[in-house]
């Protein structure tokens, strides 16, 4: 019986540690990772195409016009979305694919796909997140401010998530998500062809 690809929504506050976790779960081959679009500007260490696809406003509001978006969003005064054709292709072929993506684009999503799964990961407390934001250092104070503002609105869509991971160990919380992954494959959404394979073999039984 074929193995449907399952569309994998990871979200949580700036600073919960997702990149870490995302790519501890890409080191395992087992998924497929969709590569967002931004206007945002890149990091430092950032490559265009590796991390995101870095585009400008007009390129972006161009790419929302002819739908190539599966979701998108604003976030911290920039354009997010995901791009549509290569997560469809990758589920299509029976590829688990994850969408790092946040809140507003991962509600989307579950609206279009109810299917899919959401996992949100946090860190133990604010406190902590506001450490971790503080000391990597990749941010201006103005922007850090932002993103724990953002945060605090990010709480009041937690509760739409199927699975909610604290993150306070890294290889844990990866194990964690892995699970869930492998569970939701068992979910009843996910086995229409065996309900249909057990209607016919009843019927073929005469039972
Ligand atoms: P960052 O600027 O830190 O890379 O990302 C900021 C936020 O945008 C993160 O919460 C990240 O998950 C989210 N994000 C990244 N790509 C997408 C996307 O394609 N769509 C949406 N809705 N959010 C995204």
């Amino acid at each position: 019986m074929s193995r449907h690809g399952l569309l994998v929504i990871i979200s949580g506050f700036s600073g919960a540690g997702k990149g870490t976790i995302v790519k501890n779960l890409m080191g395992t081959g087992k998924y497929r990772l969709s590569i967002s679009a931004t206007t945002r500007a890149p990091r430092e260490g950032e490559k265009d195409g590796r991390e995101y696809f870095f585009i400008n406003r007009q390129e972006f509001e161009q790419g929302i016009m002819e739908n190539r978006f599966l979701e998108w969003a604003e976030f911290s005064g920039n354009f997010y979305g995901t791009p549509r054709e290569y997560v469809m292709e990758q589920i299509k072929e029976g590829h688990d694919v994850i969408l790092e993506i946040e809140p507003q684009g991962a509600l989307q999503v579950k609206r279009k796909f109810p299917e899919a799964g959401l996992i949100f990961l946090t860190a133990p407390s604010m406190t902590i997140l506001r450490d971790r934001l503080t000391g990597r250092g990749t941010e201006t104070a103005e922007q850090i401010a932002r993103r724990l503002s953002q945060a605090r609105r990010e709480i009041e869509k937690m509760h739409e998530y199927d699975y909610i991971v604290v993150n306070d160990d890294v290889n844990t919380c990866t194990d964690t998500v892995e699970k869930i992954i492998e569970v939701m494959h068992e979910r009843a959404c996910q086995k229409q062809e065996l309900i249909d394979s057990f209607r016919e073999e009843a019927e073929l039984l005469e039972l």
